[in-house]
């Protein structure tokens, strides 16, 4: 039930991605990469549920020291996943396979050089030490540029942004690069991927729901992506992002195998006519940037206190820190943002606060049913 895709291969290292080659499955770890012992069990966990490549966030000199030694430690195929500071390309290099980059987080620093001149930058560093690459587009942090040029076209804006990357790194003659376009609504990803593929059939691309959630709604919300890209011959690798406890992190590999399989025997689950009336819950996966190691316990409490208004047409966005945080709630009715200390809540763009881990729960109910009332 996958068509033949039309995308080139491309090597990560010795394994082929695109074209003929199989559909690569992928996660991430969620522990501070600076944590060794807690990131290199995820790294074990994903690799043992048959993961094709393993990624770690870095932000900081102290995380690529962590990541040399979690190199050091294990023969998975490792990505790195660069948001704010791609400066940090030239150090992790040597210790990766792969690096990721967010063309939506370049223009936080060096603001005079160009972002041809940065992404120049990153292919050559990966160029020198035989990385592969991903320009990695995410509805979240979507570049300003882009974002301004295409106005409500909220998916041309997505779309385009990775085009116009994948022109700069073919100019400079750079192959081994891989597309993700994803948002946290799968109907936008179907868009935005087909859209993609119209305009770059030729390059491979990197399928997710970013911030799908907890299971099982974040494997529905996956699902109903997958099935509908991959039957086209779109997607030749998969992260399926949930919001689990550490030690669960193997399930995001086989819940994507599981996928796979179904797709690929043609059984296509449908989804309730009724999935997207009601209360739907965004939450990240959690990865080394969480400001606060409760928030996938406070993604689980967040589940179970808002049960009550499940048949509320409600978005509730979780979010583990400021990389995605931001721009990911204000498109929620309610958004919940971690800090260190504190979480920030908002209703839409507006700022209500920022309140303590043990008091936000309560100030999310009382603004949950002022909603709820007003829209009765
Ligand atoms: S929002 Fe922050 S903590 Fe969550 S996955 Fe994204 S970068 Fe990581």
């Amino acid at each position: 039930m996958i068509p033949p895709r039309r995308t080139r291969t491309i090597r990560i290292r010795s394994l082929e991605l695109g074209g003929a080659a199989p559909i690569r499955l992928q996660s991430m770890a969620a522990t501070r990469t600076q944590d060794v012992d807690a990131t290199l069990r995820q790294v074990q966990l994903i690799q043992a549920a048959g993961a094709d490549l393993v990624r770690i966030a870095v932000d900081s000199k102290a995380d690529v020291d962590a990541l040399a030694r979690i190199r050091g430690a294990t023969d998975a195929l490792l990505s790195v996943d660069l948001q704010e500071n791609y400066r940090l390309a030239e150090h992790v290099a040597p210790h990766v396979d792969k690096i990721r980059y967010n063309p939506g987080h370049l223009h936080h620093h060096e603001k005079q050089r160009s972002t041809r001149d940065k992404v120049a930058w990153i292919v050559d560093v990966c160029a020198q030490h035989g990385l592969a690459l991903r320009i990695g587009v995410n509805a979240g942090s979507l570049s300003p540029e882009h974002a301004e040029r295409f106005g409500d076209d909220h998916v041309g804006a997505l779309v385009h942004s990775a085009a116009d990357h994948c022109a700069i790194v073919d100019e400079l003659g750079f192959r081994d690069y891989v597309v993700s376009i994803k948002d946290s609504d799968p109907k936008l990803v179907v868009d935005a991927n087909l859209r993609f593929a119209e305009l770059r059939p030729d390059v491979p691309l990197h399928l997710g729901v970013t911030e799908a959630g907890l299971p099982p709604d974040g494997i529905i919300k996956t699902r109903i992506a997958y099935e509908q890209l991959l039957s086209r011959g779109i997607g030749d690798t998969l992260r399926v992002s949930l919001t689990l406890p550490f030690d669960d992190k193997g399930q995001e590999i086989t819940v994507a195998r599981e996928l796979l399989r179904d797709i690929e025997q043609g059984r296509f689950r449908s989804v309730p006519p009724n999935f997207f009336d009601g209360l739907n819950i965004i939450a990240c996966p959690s990865c080394s940037r969480v400001e606060n190691e409760k928030f996938i316990e406070l993604a689980q409490d967040v589940k179970e206190l808002t049960r009550y208004a499940a048949a509320h047409k409600l978005t509730i966005a979780v979010m583990g820190c400021r990389v995605n945080g931001p721009g990911e709630t204000d498109d929620a009715d309610l958004g919940l943002w971690c800090g260190p200390k504190h979480v920030n809540l908002k209703r839409g763009t507006e700022e209500l606060g920022a309140f303590g881990y043990d008091e936000i729960l309560a100030r999310l109910k009382d603004e949950l049913d002022r909603l709820i009332t007003a829209r009765s």
